[in-house]
């Protein structure tokens, strides 16, 4: 093991992030050090352009591009486009985006696996004349049939053994649309008798009369994934192919496409062609999943959530695609630092949620300003201020970082606290506002509370309080008061429509064989909107950070898609502590 390749250990990266060792890492290391690629790294990250991306596709990002830029390699983006039913534009700009978001830049253009497709065709044309692949008639019932099963040897088809010039006569017409959907399809020939069922002659092509978001109507007939990953993979001059464990079966067909195929051939369409390496194909590495617990992944259930109203969409702020999660607050930062921590392995386990919105509050402690914003408002009357007092409170924007500076903060005669800062009866060892009682505002005077308003129907409208104006940052004299409460101007204010966003499941594994319909765990709290909350002017009036920390209650961001001029909202990234963990 060559030890002096960035990654081969536990370090840190340039920019001071913590890196920790894998079985990823270390392989590339070795390979390195074995010079196999001619010292070349090039990875690619293949999304499929069928959904938005969730956290779990973050992970095989994160691994794919830090992988490539520890070692002086290129990882490419390609969109894995083979199944143009359920794919589209849509898909790939948003893919795109998010990629950028977290902090990637692809190698040179984006790529397609569709861009390949006359490549892919005239490869499948090598297959039949080396006798390799031949098309077969056999309905897809009737091949599912034939197939065999784990324990059972499937049965050739009878079309196996077509003479080549049959099978280049029928493919020439598949693709010249000649028939309809599922009429035939080419088959690899390899053996219906393997114990693995992927190299049971698996299909190569399949007819379908649709329209490609790439390609449009130029193609009826489309390679499938298994055929077309491995190729992509070897025009594209990968070293590394990374992919999840679910396509460790599939690995001995990846293998055996590319050597019934010609190395040379596939050199001189290579993005390699012009240069001098020596060509070593590509290999397939498969590491685990991500799962979360209190999570549902996987793009299919995600869009049936959109599809059917479960959720306001695939930015949702409860959903755990990157959409939903910049949304909600998450910063690039505090995802790839989560991605590096789950690691890397071979075995499948669950992440604690828990871990993941650790990962944020860690960044946000950190980075995000802290404002004052009141959530439930009580009317506070300072009666010892005149009417049209302003002063102005400096306060410190981060209690621990001089540097992101201070602003000041407009005290007046009218205040708002939150209710649940104001007890009339107040419970044993309750430290804020009481009748009678003495609280601290945040930054400015000790005020006592001498009377409480009500309305008709008994409810406290107001409170009616006296400041001491000796307590401007000094101790009271003669007494301690202990409670701090945050508080916003009455005039200065900004009114504000505020998100408190939770878990969207109250259970940890929504997907559970027990429960019947996901549906049934839905946490009722994932979403509580309040209307008349109030905000500290200064967060109201700047560009420069998008996250808070709103004192006492949390972190939270403007919504940049329901704010407007009129209205500003904001969202609940995650509150301060972890409420869930028992
Ligand atoms: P889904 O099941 O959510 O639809 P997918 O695997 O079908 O995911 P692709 O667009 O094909 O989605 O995936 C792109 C890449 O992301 C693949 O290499 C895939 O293995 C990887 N990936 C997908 N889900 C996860 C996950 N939960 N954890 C890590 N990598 C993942
Ligand atoms: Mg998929």
């Amino acid at each position: 093991m060559n030890d002096s390749h960035a990654g081969s250990k536990d370090g840190k990266d340039s920019s001071g992030n913590t890196i920790t060792s894998n079985f990823i890492r270390h392989k590339v290391a070795q390979d390195l050090a074995d010079n196999k690629h001619d010292g070349r790294v090039h990875t690619r990250f293949p999304p499929e352009p069928n959904g938005y991306l969730h956290i779990g596709h973050a992970k095989s990002i994160c691994l794919n591009f830090t992988v490539a830029a520890e070692n002086g390699g290129l990882c490419n983006l390609r969109f894995d486009d083979t199944n143009p039913a359920k794919e589209s534009q849509e898909y790939v700009e948003g893919i795109k985006n998010n990629i950028q978001w977290l902090g990637f830049s692809w190698n040179g253009e984006v790529r397609y696996s569709s861009s390949y497709f006359s490549s892919l065709y005239d490869f499948a044309v090598q297959l039949i004349e080396g006798g390799k692949a031949y098309v077969c008639d056999l309905s897809a019932d009737q091949a599912r049939e034939y197939r065999g099963s784990l324990t059972e040897p499937g049965k050739n088809s009878p079309n196996r053994e077509r003479t080549k010039e049959e099978n280049l006569d029928l493919l020439g017409r598949m693709r010249a649309g000649e028939f309809e959907d599922g009429h035939c399809s080419l088959r690899a020939k390899i053996d219906m008798a393997s114990p693995n069922m992927n190299m049971r002659d698996p299909v190569l092509y399949r007819i379908r009369h649709v329209e490609h978001h790439q390609t449009g109507r130029q193609w009826c007939i489309y390679p499938t994934y298994d055929y077309t990953h491995c190729i992509s993979d070897a025009i594209e001059g990968i070293t590394h192919s990374l992919c999840t464990l679910e396509f460790e079966d599939h690995r001995p067909l990846y293998d055996w496409i590319l050597h019934a195929l010609e190395l040379n051939s596939l050199r001189a369409v290579s993005d390699l062609a012009d240069s001098e390496a020596t060509y070593v194909l590509p290999e397939q590495t498969e590491f685990a999943k991500l799962k979360l617990n209190y999570t549902m992944m996987g793009k299919r259930k995600l869009l049936e959530m959109v599809e059917t109203n479960v959720v306001d969409g695939w930015d949702d702020p409860r959903m755990p695609t990157l959409a939903g999660m910049r949304r909600r607050g998450f910063t690039p930062a505090s995802i790839r630092n989560f991605c590096e921590s789950v690691g890397v392995t071979r075995s499948e386990s669950v992440v604690d949620l828990g871990m993941l919105e650790h990962a944020i509050r860690d960044d946000l402690d950190k980075s995000a300003p802290r404002t004052m914003c009141v959530l439930n408002p009580l009317k506070v009357v300072i009666t010892n201020l005149d009417e049209g007092h302003v002063e102005h409170i400096s306060m410190a924007n981060h209690p621990k970082d001089e540097s992101m500076g201070r602003r000041d903060v407009p005290l007046t005669k009218e205040i708002f606290i939150d209710r649940a800062d104001f007890e009339e009866e107040p419970p044993t060892g309750f430290k804020r506002l009481t009748g009678g009682g003495e609280v601290r505002l945040r930054g400015a005077y000790v005020i006592k509370c001498d009377k409480i308003v009500k309305d008709e129907q008994g409810n406290i409208s107001e409170l009616h309080c006296s400041a001491d104006k000796d307590t401007l940052g000094k101790k009271p004299q003669g007494r301690k008061v202990k409670g701090v409460v945050h508080w916003v101007s009455v005039p200065e204010g900004v009114p504000v429509t505020v998100r408190l966003y939770d878990r969207l499941f109250n259970v940890e594994n929504p997907e559970s064989k027990d429960i019947e319909d996901y549906r049934q765990c839905l946490n009722p709290d994932s979403l509580i909107v309040l209307e008349n909350c109030v905000l500290e002017p200064s967060a109201a009036n700047t560009d420069a950070s998008l996250n808070f920390q709103f004192e006492r209650e949390g972190y939270f961001c403007r919504d940049e898609i329901d704010s407007s001029n009129d209205k500003l909202v904001f969202n609940r990234t995650i509150t301060l502590r972890d409420s869930w963990s028992s």
